[in-house]
């Protein structure tokens, strides 16, 4: 009896790379499926390397089989970029066991890790020498650091020290052909020409896959004081906003705004979740205070709030008086995002406005979805500090969610165009935004970004339908 050759793309791929980098069959299943449970997909093979030369050997047998690989960290991201959607042509290349912390620089106040270090692992790593990576998420206990830094992540500290760019120092990077780009680097200043190394922050793996990378560190802030606030409006809050930033000496390190569904919907979440405030303001704000060394952080916030008062800015106020209070506090805004979640499918956002337009953007776009959608109900919250707001929309129970959704995206694409905002202010394109990234990309724009896409990547291997489209070619 004569054996036919397995021709198949799974066979190329386990007689390239051996069975142990090469999953398949139903243990891929979590590979292939977001965050949310939303999208459910299949791969040919999920590929697992532990070093930087299994990834060159990876991307270079996925050339030779003319498949295209789909890079992926913690799986958290929100817009559909690292999960598959052409299930036949398509492998995984999951980061997950390039998970070493390389080197520890205290003095330096840098750190090297690999590309699948759980960005929680890191945190607890340098918390052991009184150190902070200065990035802060309600995922931080799955995402990884390549997926950080590959969506160019935002989260909860933006308003201190920057998005996740500011706090990179160096790369290690393989290109698509399988050659790796050597940028690592722990100089804090390095001014040679262009920084090469930001073309592959928020890239959302579609021009190589980063595999480690240098970090810029700051001292663990060794006080917070975390408050709890009541106010008249979401002008108020920006108005609380300008006026800690003024009076806080850069030592604000957080300042959410939630309206008070908030509550509710964190509630519904954990019912067993202290509230300490009534939930009858119209709006309120969840800020810390934060430093180390010889400030006094707890004198700062009561100065602070003390100010608020007189001003009439704050209306009530908690301030959380251990970390166990401290962290229900922050767990009511963690909630509200499974709150909404329970209430069944809606559209998320992560908008992005001029800080000072931020009011009357909510106002107009929220009253145009109540006009179209009566019995829609909207959530607005967020890093206001930064001019971003999840303005989300929980459809009417009573009808088509999905034609709702549709029907409020576009309705609020519309508002943020009108206001020179971001559809996208942390979460980055993946497939999800990618028509109407596309659609507000000028012509210059969409050519530099093909042409460095070409440049890189001529074939399209690399996460094909991610940013932009794969016909937009020149
Ligand atoms: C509860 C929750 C809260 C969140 N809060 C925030 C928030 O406050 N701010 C914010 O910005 N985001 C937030 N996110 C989104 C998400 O956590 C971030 O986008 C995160 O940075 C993604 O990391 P990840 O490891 O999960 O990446 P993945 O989801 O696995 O991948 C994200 C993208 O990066 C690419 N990628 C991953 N690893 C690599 C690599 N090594 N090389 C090249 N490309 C790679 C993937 O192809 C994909 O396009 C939140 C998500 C959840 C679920």
């Amino acid at each position: 009896m004569t054996h036919t050759p397995d021709t198949s793309p799974l066979a190329g791929l386990r007689a390239r790379l051996g069975d142990d980098l090469v999953m398949s069959g139903p243990d891929i299943a979590p590979y292939c499926t977001d965050w949310h449970g939303d999208e459910v997909s299949d791969a040919i093979a999920v590929l697992r390397p532990q070093s930087t030369a299994e990834v060159t050997a990876c991307l270079r047998a996925a050339r030779e089989l003319r498949l295209s690989v789909i890079p992926q960290g913690g799986r958290t991201g929100l817009v559909l970029g690292a999960v598959p959607d052409a299930p036949a042509t398509q492998v995984i290349l999951s980061l997950e066991r390039m998970n070493r912390i390389r080197r520890i620089d205290a003095a330096g106040f840098s750190a090297e890790v690999e590309s699948g270090v759980v960005l929680q692992a890191l945190q607890d790593r340098l918390a052991e020498q009184g150190l902070f990576f200065p990035l802060a998420l309600g995922a931080q206990g799955s995402c990884q650091i390549g997926g950080n830094l590959s969506t160019n992540a935002g989260g909860l500290n933006v308003l201190r020290y920057g998005m996740t760019r500011a706090s990179v120092l160096g790369l290690e990077v393989v290109l698509p052909d399988g050659r790796v780009l050597d940028l690592r680097r722990h100089l804090h200043k390095d001014n040679r020409g262009l920084d090469l190394k930001q073309l592959f922050i928020g890239a959302e793996g579609t021009l190589g896959v980063i595999t480690a990378a240098v970090l810029k560190l700051t001292p663990q802030p060794e006080q917070t004081a975390t408050a709890l606030l009541a106010l008249d409006s979401l002008d108020g809050a920006i108005a609380l906003y300008q006026l800690a930033r003024r009076q806080c000496c850069d030592l604000m390190s957080a300042f959410e705004f939630l309206p008070p569904l908030a509550f509710d919907l964190a509630r519904e979440a954990m019912p067993d979740l202290p509230v300490p405030l009534s939930p009858d303001a119209p709006a309120y704000v969840l800020m810390d205070l934060s430093g180390s060394g010889l400030v006094d952080i707890e004198g700062l916030m009561t100065r602070f709030l003390e100010l608020g008062f007189e001003t009439g800015m704050i209306r009530d106020g908690v301030v959380a008086q251990s970390q166990t209070q401290a962290r229900n506090l922050w767990l009511i805004r963690e909630g509200m995002n499974d709150g909404q979640a329970r209430r069944g499918r809606h559209l998320r956002t992560d908008l992005s406005v001029p800080l000072s337009a931020l009011p009357a953007f909510v106002a107009e776009a929220e009253a145009a979805i109540h006009a179209a959608l009566p019995g829609a109900v909207c959530v607005s919250y967020g890093h206001v500090g930064d001019g971003n707001v999840h303005l989300n929309v929980l459809p009417d129970p009573g009808g088509d969610a999905g034609a709702q959704i549709a029907q409020a995206k576009e309705i609020l694409n519309a508002v943020v165009a009108r206001h020179d905002g971001s559809i996208s202010a942390e979460h980055g394109i993946g497939r999800l935004k990618r028509a109407e990234f596309e659609a507000g990309l000028s012509d210059t724009q969409r050519a530099l970004l093909a042409g460095i896409r070409d440049l890189l990547d001529p074939g399209r291997m690399m996460n094909p339908n991610c940013q932009l489209a794969t016909t937009d070619r020149p």
